[in-house]
């Protein structure tokens, strides 16, 4: 991968730069000549135009030693300064005015040969000829002269371009020095660039294969402020959600398989004490004494009520578990709806001989929500205080509110819960003694189904105890179901 990117970067930082270069040298050596020839053009003008000079051309007049076109040829040679005159880039000739044939110049055309060019048939015309084509090798201009003796002749002024083309292939060396230069800058600086920005998708990648055999140990930090900076911080919030989701569903499924065990046990329970007595009242029969029989039949009624229970606990978390239906909401008074709670199990109470005592304020405000759930809740908790309180013990009930909750205090003198049992206390099926609760009739779910209703409509359950001395539960209901709205 790291080779791939540093070949196309390369390849575009060489090819944007050759792109460069080729349009740079094209405007360059067409801007270079076309200001040579229009410099041509400007001077030859300024020069012909010169009335000086134009009189003085046209006055050149035969003497006993000179033609008038020599006269003409010197006056050309003085004035060659100002005709930017070369030897061998500019030439001035003077050419018969009838048949063009060269006469004197600044050279002699090479092998007496004279090109006659689109200017001198011009000017041949008796025209000034200065047209200028980019295809010729060369520029001039031609302009027909008619001296003092009467005769007529061409001036033509000749530029063979070679100081434009030598300038041009001078700028083409240049050129193409700084690009090569230019090039192995770029496929250098193609190695840095690239390397900027493998090295942090290297780590990426190595990140994700790590991810991706599930280790979320390491985090990528915070590297550069740019998009991949971006990307890695993104990554690593990813895989931060995604290790929580993956001890979230670890948890999920430990406890599911804890239930399934649970639920196995407990219902074993029951299910081996049912067959073990139906067994004996089967291998007995009518041998046994009239009160055992009566005892066993007793406990196998007592062993699948107890069943009952556990399967409608069961029904009744499961329906927790799942969306809450559409239950009915009513306003209702807190105050009722506890005292109906207390109502079912004071019978208990009484026969265990333990008072059960309700300090309510006179002002309690009503409720709305799902009646029937917030008797359920009381009903679990208070029935646990009597349960687990000895005779002579006492149950008292407090409940206050502040603006959006009711608070009801379940305390009890009861036996109390250690310590190091309390944190489970809500797991489903946890049971500080195993045995005595079962002897109890207890099925374990209580308080998980209390603490589920509770946080499911807004409210929850916490409780506190000291071993020996008593529990006190405490359940925060909200004023109105987050349901209700
Ligand atoms: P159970 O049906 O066994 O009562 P719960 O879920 O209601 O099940 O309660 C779980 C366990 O918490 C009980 O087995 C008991 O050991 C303990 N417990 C609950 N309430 C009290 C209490 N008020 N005093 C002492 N122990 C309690």
């Amino acid at each position: 991968m790291k080779r791939n990117l540093h070949t196309k970067l390369s390849l575009i930082m060489v090819l944007t730069i050759l792109l460069l270069i080729i349009v740079i040298s094209a405007f360059l050596i067409r801007g270079v000549e076309t200001f040579y020839i229009e410099e041509f053009y400007t001077q030859m003008q300024a020069f012909f135009g010169d009335p000086e000079i134009s009189r003085e051309l046209h006055s050149a007049r035969r003497t006993d030693v000179r033609t008038d076109y020599a006269l003409l040829g010197e006056l050309l040679s003085v004035y060659s300064g100002r005709l930017g005159i070369v030897y061998g880039i500019r030439h001035y000739y003077v050419l018969d005015g009838e048949t063009g044939a060269f006469l004197v110049g600044s050279e002699t055309p090479e092998g007496g040969a004279f090109r006659v060019t689109p200017n001198v048939l011009t000017a041949l015309g008796g025209a000034p000829g200065n047209s200028y084509s980019r295809r010729l090798d060369y520029m001039d201009v031609a302009l027909p002269v008619t001296t003092a003796d009467g005769n007529t002749y061409i001036i033509q002024i000749l530029d063979t371009k070679q100081t434009a083309s030598d300038l041009s292939s001078n700028l083409l060396a240049i050129i193409l020095r700084t690009a090569v230069i230019g090039l192995v800058l770029s496929v250098f600086l193609s190695l840095v660039l690239s390397k900027t920005i493998v090295i942090p998708i290297q780590n990426l990648t190595r990140a994700a294969e790590r991810v991706a055999a599930g280790d979320f140990s390491r985090h990528l930090g915070t590297p550069a402020q740019d998009e991949i900076g971006d990307l890695a911080q993104t990554f690593d919030n990813m895989a931060g959600q995604l290790k929580e989701t993956v001890a979230q569903l670890e948890q999920a499924a430990t406890l599911q398989k804890e239930f399934v065990a649970n639920v196995s046990h407990e219902l074993r329970t029951p299910l081996t004490s049912i067959r073990s007595y139906a067994e004996t009242l089967l291998v007995g029969g009518s041998k046994l004494p009239e009160p055992t029989h009566q005892e066993l039949l007793q406990v196998v009624v007592g062993e699948s009520d107890r069943m009952t229970r556990i399967v409608q606990d069961l029904l009744t978390l499961s329906r927790l578990d799942g969306q809450r239906q559409s239950l009915s909401i009513e306003s209702f008074s807190f105050r009722t709806a506890v005292e109906s709670a207390v109502r079912a199990v004071a019978l208990t109470a009484k026969e265990k001989n333990v008072a059960l005592d309700l300090a309510f304020p006179s002002d309690l405000p009503r409720m709305t929500g799902y009646r029937p759930g917030v008797e359920q809740i009381v009903l679990n908790i208070v029935a646990n205080a009597v349960k687990y309180t000895q005779a002579g013990g006492r149950v008292t009930l407090t409940a206050y509110t502040d603006d959006t909750r009711a608070i009801l205090e379940v305390r009890d003198t009861g036996i109390g819960i250690p310590a190091e049992d309390l944190p489970r206390i809500f797991d489903r099926f946890y049971r500080v003694e195993k045995g005595r609760s079962r002897e109890m009739g207890g099925t374990g779910l209580g308080l998980a189904i209390a603490r589920e209703m509770a946080r499911q409509v807004g409210g929850d359950i916490t409780i506190d105890s000291v071993l020996g001395h008593g529990t006190t539960v405490t359940i925060t209901l909200p004023l109105e179901d987050i349901y209700a709205t």
